[in-house]
């Protein structure tokens, strides 16, 4: 087999279809693979490959579930290094980060084994209600059949174990579509669950265009659930013809941080820097707003700048690089167009913001009207607009002025202040001295408004992922 081709897998089998498409290394556009966009026919076959396998998925023990996964987050770790270089090349992030992400998603395939042993339902009190006297009841957690996992670009590996790891440990079967642009660890994957054991047809790969595959899997029959992380645009779609299939829904944000007088700036600089410009900003909770008091604003922007003229820019192999491409041109072309509107509209341009290519210098602009591109929208790039206010109250209604509510942060050192800030500001998740982009595998993550619905973190995907069966008796 050419080593740059990935076929589909679709019932335990390598597939291709008369469709090529290129896979390109987004810093130079040079070729990194070759895949195949799916037929009507071949997304039939993937989704009726899953739903025999979900009656044999179902059947197996928790123990069986827990093994398969365990064994995948050591194959895992033992390939960690061709699966990093795989993710480098899909997504354009550093070396250094697509290690992160291969370490990250053993983790999340360790917690989804965890998750499979401790999977059970609850004792219900019947006899609380008069017509419950003489009666047991009891819940069994039962899977929910076939569930369609389509995933975004930017972590390519570990949000799709996010979704296929917790879907096993619930004893389901997957058809995944992952990203147009980022298939390669996802056809990797597939490969490595089935030399896991993993029963043939339980995780099927198609890849292809959204709007034509994913449409597809969406209104498909024989789909139970679908489980989408992505744009909130594409989510919305989703939740609007998905019918009665059960729906989770992880998109984007336009994080923001909150920074008191009282906080310790130096300490906090570097986690700053990396939760605003780790893969270009190419992160659904990557800090885009900062809310700085008003007193420390000077200091706060001379050290930022300074600690971001720091990171070094350059290919994605280097170990050393910090800061490489956005996944396309056109991508990059936006976010400096943003930078341009939120300048035009009145904002600083403290540093960067320049593109080579798909590549954009860290970008700080100060003073950034609230109704421009970048306090509104996602903006999905290295770029962060630096705000300033008087009184905590002003800050948290800033922050809340979105349509999104991911995750937020504050850094103080007054815990009266941190509290009525995580308990005012409308997000899913709020980390008090950390910044937004805060994530470990383990969490409930997951937002409200325009952030989605459902949680996702091993514990939780499971719940969703399953569904409680009551059985009640007469004693
Ligand atoms: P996207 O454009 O929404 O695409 C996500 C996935 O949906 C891709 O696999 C895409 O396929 C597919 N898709 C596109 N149109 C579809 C349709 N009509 N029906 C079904 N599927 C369709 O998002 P992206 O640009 O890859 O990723 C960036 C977004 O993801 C950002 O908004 C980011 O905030 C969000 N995100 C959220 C989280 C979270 O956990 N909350 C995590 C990471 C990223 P194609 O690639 O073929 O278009």
């Amino acid at each position: 087999m050419n080593p740059m081709e990935y076929p589909m897998q679709i019932d335990g089998a390598p597939v291709r279809s008369p469709r090529e498409r290129a896979v390109a290394l987004p810093f130079d556009g040079s070729q990194v693979g070759t895949i195949f966009e799916a037929t009507e026919e071949q997304v039939n076959a993937a989704v009726e490959a899953a739903g025999r396998a979900a009656r044999q998925m179902r059947e197996l023990t928790l123990d069986e579930r827990s093994a398969i996964l365990r064994k995948a987050h050591y194959r895992l770790l033992e390939e960690r290094d061709e699966m990093a270089m795989a993710v480098c090349q899909e997504t354009g992030k550093p070396l250094k980060e697509a290690r992160m992400e291969v370490e990250r998603a053993a983790l999340t395939l360790l917690f989804s084994s965890e998750e499979a042993h401790r999977l059970h339902g609850e004792v219900v009190p019947m006899d609380a209600s008069p017509a419950g006297k003489g009666r047991m009841g009891i819940t069994v957690r039962e899977p929910v059949g076939v569930i369609a996992a389509i995933t975004p670009f930017n972590f390519p590996l570990n949000l799709a174990m996010h979704k296929i790891g917790p879907a096993i440990a619930g004893g389901n079967a997957i058809v995944h579509k992952p990203a147009t642009v980022t298939p390669i660890s996802a056809v990797k994957m597939a490969r490595l669950f089935l030399d896991c054991g993993l029963p043939q047809g339980a995780l099927n790969v198609i890849t292809g265009p959204g709007g034509a595959v994913g449409d597809m899997l969406v209104f498909h029959a024989g789909v139970d659930m679908i489980t989408f992380t992505g744009s909130a645009e594409v989510g919305q779609r989703i939740r609007n013809l998905a019918g009665l299939k059960r729906v989770t829904l992880e998109l984007g944000s336009n994080s923001a941080l909150i920074l008191e007088e009282d906080a310790d700036i130096e300490a906090a600089m570097p986690r700053i820097v990396a939760g605003s410009f780790a893969h270009s900003g190419q992160v659904c909770i990557s800090i885009q707003r900062i809310y700085v008091q008003e007193g420390i604003r000077t200091e706060f922007i001379d050290r930022f700048q300074a600690a971001t003229a720091k990171l070094a820019i350059g290919h994605p192999y280097d170990p050393a690089t910090d800061i490489s491409s956005l996944i396309t041109v056109d991508e990059a072309e936006r976010v400096v167009s943003w930078v341009g509107e939120a300048i035009r509209a009145g904002g600083k341009l403290i540093t960067g913001g320049g593109r080579q290519h798909a590549t954009v210098a860290p970008a700080i602009v100060a003073d950034v009207p609230p109704h421009v591109s970048l306090c509104r929208k996602e903006a999905f790039g290295p770029v962060v607009a630096v705000n300033t206010y008087g009184k905590l109250d002003e800050a948290v209604a800033m922050v809340n002025d979105s349509d999104y509510g991911l995750q937020a942060g504050i850094y103080t050192r007054d815990i009266q202040k941190a509290f009525q800030a995580a308990r005012q500001v409308h997000v899913g998740g709020f980390h008090i001295n950390e910044t937004p982009q805060y994530r470990i595998d383990h969490m409930p993550y997951g937002g409200v408004k325009l952030s989605g619905t459902g949680r996702e973190g091993p514990k939780y995907a499971v719940e969703e992922m399953t569904e409680p069966k009551l059985i009640t008796w007469r004693v």
